[in-house]
């Protein structure tokens, strides 16, 4: 004998119901669908620009060993002290959500023999790092960067070449007043002399520095530099400069990196302070802001030990990585774009049969590349209707139970407030032909 209903009843599912929502961890933020648009049209651009120089996208796990970042971002570092998320597997292994690509790039070239590869090995990446940081305007927990490194060349063109492809990446986007601020930090024969002397100086001003600084200048005097508190920004400016301790093969390297700058017309100052706070950088480093906002939008450099840091051969290499969210608040303020694509043609169903029928015409219309919209879940013919013309979609395809029970639709022309009934066969053929006399592509 079948179940009565109270037999339902007595075995109903009981719930847990949550008091309250639940919310994304802090500075991580959701990622809606307007911004998705924005986002990918920042993807097409860093696309194209990584196609026409010639870089492969490669994709790296977002968890990595946690001591490819020791070794490769370097232990004194502010990334790898402070804002690394780690985590311990189930079976023992000590992993971290990557805090930035280029040691993992390294790391992926290493493991799949691209050492082997034509020099220079171009590649490029897009996707989430995570820093744990304080969450402010332009500063997130997780936020995505794309990224272009050039593996296996010394020659400074290649640094101004990486500086082009992002200066050029942020003008498609029409982000206007770029400055590009540049430094050279030495390598490993001249950059000694300058640390000492700077971190001597810095011990002679060691009572008026901030408690961070002094404790930077224990770890990474280096980093003293980068400090952004009021207190110590005079004494910044007295500082040794690595400008006059460079060695003749470092100096000419900037020389040239600066005429290349010159010559592409690209607008540039020297920032005798910027250092950026990672430990494997060598001779150029730079970061590109707006004249009128101090917040960077990308940032890079020369890293000419990290892939034998990291176990393999002596590899020169230069890369950068921009910030996306940056991008997409600046874009979004100062731009207004229509970002979505608009439909062609609008579906209407009313009752089971024509929604039954309906869903099949929808795939006719979707083979035929006709990008089309529909709302379903409304049952009345006015709602629908009122959908269609808030969309702006000239064309309208209408099924009721008539339509459902004789294999045809009703096509309304919303602009000329026409309406007529078409064989649900020709539908597709007849919204072709329209759309072509509109003048309108398809999708
Ligand atoms: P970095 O890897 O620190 O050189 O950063 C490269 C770029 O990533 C910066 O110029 C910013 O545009 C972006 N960026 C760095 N940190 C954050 C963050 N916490 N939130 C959002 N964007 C960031």
């Amino acid at each position: 004998m079948g179940r009565r209903p109270k037999d339902y009843m007595k075995n109903k599912i009981k719930r847990v119901k949550m008091k309250s929502i639940l919310r994304a961890p802090k500075g991580m933020p959701d990622i809606l669908p307007e911004e998705n648009l924005l986002r990918r049209k920042i993807f097409k651009a860093v696309e194209e620009m990584a196609n026409f120089y010639g870089f492969g996208q490669i994709e790296t796990p977002i968890l990595e060993e946690t001591k490819l970042f020791l070794h490769g971002t370097g232990p004194t570092s502010e990334i790898v002290q402070k804002q690394m998320f780690t985590l311990k597997t189930p079976g023992g292994d000590i992993l971290a959500l990557r805090p930035e690509f280029t040691p993992n790039i390294i790391r992926a070239y290493l493991e799949n023999g691209m050492s082997n590869w034509s020099k220079p090995v171009k590649l490029f990446s897009w996707g989430p790092v995570f820093r744990y940081e304080q969450p402010q305007r332009g500063r997130y927990r997780q936020f995505w960067q794309c990224n272009f490194e050039i593996l296996g060349s010394s020659d400074p063109i290649y640094d101004v070449l990486t500086i082009q492809i992002f200066y050029n990446l942020l003008t498609e986007l029409k982000i206007k007043n770029l400055l590009i601020e540049i430094n050279t930090i030495g390598c490993d024969n001249c950059r000694p002399i300058w640390q000492k002397n700077l971190k001597n100086y810095f011990h002679s001003k060691q009572k008026f520095l901030c408690l961070d600084c002094k404790n930077r200048l224990k770890t990474n005097p280096l980093r003293t530099l980068d400090c952004k508190k009021e207190s110590c920004q005079s004494l910044k400016e007295e500082a040794p400069k690595m400008i006059d301790y460079l060695c003749p093969e470092c100096r000419k390297h900037f020389k040239q990196v600066l005429e290349f700058l010159e010559s592409m017309g690209l607008p540039y100052v020297i920032n005798h302070n910027l250092v950026r706070g990672l430990d494997y950088y060598t001779k150029t480093v730079f970061e590109i802001r707006k004249t009128d906002d101090n917040i960077a939008l990308c940032g890079g450099g020369r890293y000419d030990y990290l892939v034998e840091m990291l176990g393999g051969k002596s590899t020169p290499a230069v890369g950068g990585a921009a910030g996306v969210e940056r991008l997409v608040e600046l874009i979004k303020k100062s731009q207004k774009i229509d970002l979505f694509v608009k439909p062609k043609v609008f579906l209407i169903a009313i009752g089971e049969l024509p929604k039954q029928k309906s869903l099949k015409y929808l795939e006719l219309l979707r083979k035929a590349k006709i990008y089309t919209a529909e709302s379903f879940a409304h049952e009345s013919l006015k709602a629908q209707l009122r959908q269609a013309d808030k969309l702006e979609v000239r064309y309208v395809v209408i099924v009721g139970q008539k339509e459902a029970l004789d294999d045809t639709v009703i096509l309304r022309d919303m602009k000329a407030s026409t309406q007529e009934v078409v064989s649900g066969e020709k539908i597709v053929e007849e919204l072709k032909k329209r759309l072509k006399n509109d003048n309108i592509n398809i999708i």
